[in-house]
């Protein structure tokens, strides 16, 4: 009797509470890190999207059928995911085409091949090719020294990415310079072509290609990578005061511009509609390999992080736009018509995030957002160190990607997902890019990772 009549107040509690007027709407209850790790490593459907794409587009390069192949595989994989809204929104982007590519060493007992292939946005050579002397440099202080050194040569360009850099993007862009403008640099001391270390941590007979620039007024000569392998060959032979001819023939070409698309997908917002929290990566990638670490691993986080939002039964409350941009790799055009179609929403974007650091274990995230914002932020991502990737990394000045960092003079918030890249840049850019280099665990922390700072920023009261 005690007991029914304990069981009777209970239930009249109960239905006191439940008929209480309507409390003001909380934030749902947040999963914490591990949540998100366990149903993308139970899914793995980052790896299987990545798995795809290399299937329906393992090139990609803007302006190429493949390209366009992947632009639409992608919105129909968001449409699948059941996002609230996918967009293809134009671009006009360049068209480069890649030819074919051969040098060699000239010499009495006959031709010695190296192994080289165009750089994006370089000219041909003439039918067969430039024959020419070869002078080394190591830098472009080197080569404005002595400029007479390089006339009428091959310059090159023979630097490597600092070995004792421990952080392999700063290494990076301390050695990216000479591929990006040494074309230009080789041709204003009169040089007839520039050939150019390949940008990678490994040895070997890989080159790594990558876009370079020309400068209006300056004659456009031909420019190629050369594997480290040969570089040092090359170097070995040219110190020991080698006389060493080169002839190299490209047979690459620009054509006329054509449209593609950046793929644009939503989950709205629930209370917020109109805020955004941008997640992106590149959909483009250069013509050799599969780009699968660069950056299919990246579209893979991104996409895998709008299906595990959903799939954990979130609706948070601003909303997550996902990006898939088109020519990052040379030409920035859909980071470029992003920011101009959206100008007038970017003080809307609490924060763009972008994944463009390859499928590798995930670390942790960088941002460049000050005062309580940066804090809250910080919180969000030290959250992570459940899954071992909640570093955080403070860069005021340059936090973000590439296409991201086309979003900075609007002051919107970016991070990239920083990953371990010790490994990255032996396949940046280079035959070795190949679905077989990403690990299925790792790329689906990434993800997890992603999806999980993603939907609490988008849940944060921060403002
Ligand atoms: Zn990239």
């Amino acid at each position: 009797m005690a007991r029914a009549g304990c069981d009777l107040i209970a239930l009249a509690l109960v239905l006191a509470v439940g008929c209480r007027s309507p409390e003001p709407a909380t934030a749902p209850e947040r999963p914490a890190p591990a949540a998100f790790a366990q149903r993308a490593l139970q899914d793995n459907g980052a790896w299987q999207a990545l798995a795809d794409l290399v299937a329906v587009a393992p090139r990609r390069l803007t302006g190429s059928e493949g390209a366009e192949r992947a632009v639409q595989w992608a919105a129909e994989r968001f449409r699948a995911q059941g996002a609230d809204e996918v967009r293809l929104e134009p671009v006009r982007v360049p068209r480069w085409v890649r030819g074919e590519a051969s040098a060699a060493i000239v010499g009495e007992a006959g031709d010695e091949p190296l192994s080289v292939l165009a750089l994006g946005g370089s000219v041909a050579t003439p039918e067969e090719g430039i024959l020419a002397e070869v002078v080394m440099v190591r830098s472009f202080d080197e080569l404005r020294a002595q400029p007479e050194r390089a006339r009428g040569r091959i310059v090159f360009f023979n630097r490597p990415m600092p070995r004792a850099l421990a952080n392999t993007f700063q290494a990076y862009s301390e050695a990216v310079p000479q591929r990006g403008s040494g074309a230009i640099e080789a041709s204003k001391a009169g040089g007839v072509a520039a050939l150019v270390r390949s940008l990678t941590t490994q040895i070997d007979d890989f080159p790594h290609t990558g876009s370079l620039h020309y400068e209006e007024g300056v004659d456009r000569v031909p420019a190629a990578a050369i594997s480290t392998l040969d570089a040092e060959m090359l170097a070995a032979r040219l110190l020991r005061g080698e006389r060493v001819v080169v002839r190299l023939r490209l047979s690459c070409a620009t054509l006329a511009d054509v449209v593609s698309h950046n793929v644009v997908a939503e989950l709205r917002g629930r209370e917020l509609p109109d805020e955004v929290v941008l997640i992106g990566a590149h959909l483009d990638a250069w013509d050799v390999g599969h780009g699968a670490q660069d950056d299919g691993a990246g579209c893979a986080h991104v996409l895998e992080a709008m299906r595990l939002i959903r799939a954990l039964g979130l609706r948070p409350r601003r909303t997550i736009r996902a990006v898939l941009f088109i020519n990052e790799e040379n030409g920035l055009r859909g980071a470029h018509a992003y920011a101009e179609r959206y100008a007038k929403e970017l003080g809307r974007h609490f924060a763009a995030i972008e994944s463009d650091r390859g499928g590798g274990p995930p670390v942790g995230f960088d941002c460049n957002a000050g005062g309580d914002k940066l804090a809250a932020i910080r919180a969000v991502v030290h959250e992570l160190r459940a899954l071992d990737c909640g570093a955080f990394v403070p860069v005021p000045g340059g936090a973000g990607g590439a296409d991201i960092g086309v979003l900075r003079p609007a002051g919107v918030t970016l991070m990239s997902l920083i990953t371990n890249t010790q490994r990255y840049f032996d396949y940046h850019h280079s035959e070795r890019d190949l679905l077989a280099t990403i690990h299925e665990r790792e790329l689906a922390l990434g993800a997890a990772a992603l999806a999980f700072v993603a939907s609490s920023l988008a849940e944060l009261d921060q403002r």
